[in-house]
């Protein structure tokens, strides 16, 4: 799934966790939530770098609006930062094996074509959007 669903589903449940530690705990159980959905995925570099970009400005506005930012930026670390092995072993920089579950098979990543599979992102990055 693209960071940026990533971290505005991470910012929205951040926003609601009650502190930065459960923030941070909930964006990153909320990956493999967000994973289970059927989604397309980019595989190219350039579009990775946009993406983190745009997530990355999302999740700035997000939290320059909030009264606590500290929760909502958690919580959208803790949701993006499984992805962060994938990147690293996409690099050739990542010498383990993945680890985390929806990444190694231990948990469902089902892929959808497009333009379903970028659907069902917006609806997700709506959701969040709304409950920021
Ligand atoms: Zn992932």
């Amino acid at each position: 799934m693209f960071e940026t669903t990533h971290a505005l589903a991470g910012a929205a449940l951040g926003s609601l966790a009650g502190g930065p530690v459960s923030a941070f705990a909930v964006g990153l159980a909320s990956h493999a939530v967000l994973d289970a959905i059927p989604h397309w995925d980019y595989r190219t570099v350039p579009a990775a770098v946009v993406d983190v970009l745009v997530g990355a400005v999302a999740v700035g506005a997000a939290a320059a609006q909030a009264a606590d930012p500290a929760p909502v930026i958690a919580g959208a670390v803790g949701a993006v930062l499984p992805d962060v092995e994938v990147a690293l072993k996409a690099l050739g920089r990542w010498p383990w094996r993945l680890f985390y579950p929806s990444h190694t098979g231990r948990l469902p990543h089902p892929a959808a074509p497009l333009p379903w599979g970028v659907l069902t992102q917006l609806a997700v990055a709506a959701a969040a959007l709304l409950a920021l």
